[in-house]
């Protein structure tokens, strides 16, 4: 998983998409047209709840 990088298409702060790599390796980005530095980082995989785990806890 630490090869993967993900490039953001659009700015989550303005919008814009004038965004460019401000380091290579951290996957810090910088976006040009409101001048804001931000990190893009992969948290976690959230799997969904099993549906037959609210039944089985009833009996
Ligand atoms: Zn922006």
């Amino acid at each position: 998983m630490t090869g993967e990088r993900q490039v953001p298409f659009y700015c989550p702060y303005c919008g814009e998409e004038n965004l460019r790599p401000a380091d290579a390796d951290a996957g810090t980005w910088e976006c040009r047209a409101c001048a804001r530095c931000f990190t893009l980082r992969f948290v976690a995989i959230v799997r969904p709840l099993p549906r037959d785990g609210l039944t089985r806890s009833a009996g």
